[in-house]
C-alpha cells in the first residue's frame, strides 16, 4: 500500500472512483481495520434501502472530524448508519458513519482512489 505513510495516515489524496472529486487530503485520515458493511454502489436516487445488497469491507481510512472533509455527502440512512457518498457525482455508499458516534467517520479504501497532486 504506497498510499500508507509510515505513520499510518493516508499518503496521498483521496479522490472519488467516478468524477475524480477531491475527498480527503493526504495526511488526514488513519488507517483502520474493522468490518464494515456497505451496500453496493449505486447513483443516490437510486438507493433503495429495503434491497441492501452489498459486501462487508474491512479496509477503511478513519476521520475524527466531519470537518476534515474536502467535499462529501451522505446517501441513504439506515438505521443509526449514515452511508457517505461523493458530493458530485451522487454516487455510492463511499463510506459508513454511526450518527450516535460523530468522532467515527469511515471511507472505504476499496471504493475511493488514491492519487499524488
Ligand atoms: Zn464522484
Amino acid at each position: 500500500m504506497d498510499y500508507l505513510t509510515e505513520d499510518g495516515k493516508n499518503g496521498k489524496w483521496i479522490v472519488c472512483k467516478f468524477c475524480q472529486s477531491k475527498v480527503l487530503r493526504p495526511s488526514t485520515a488513519r488507517y483502520e481495520e474493522r468490518e464494515l458493511f456497505l451496500p453496493f454502489i449505486q447513483k443516490k436516487e437510486e438507493f433503495v434501502s429495503e434491497l441492501l445488497q452489498g459486501e462487508t469491507l474491512k479496509r477503511h481510512w478513519l476521520v475524527a472530524d466531519m470537518f476534515a472533509f474536502e467535499n462529501v455527502g451522505f446517501s441513504m440512512t439506515v438505521g443509526s448508519i449514515k452511508y457517505l457518498a461523493c458530493a458530485d457525482c451522487d454516487r455510492g455508499p463511499i463510506g459508513w458513519h454511526d450518527i450516535t458516534d460523530q468522532t467515527k467517520f469511515y471511507i472505504a479504501i476499496e471504493r475511493v482512489d488514491h492519487k499524488q497532486m
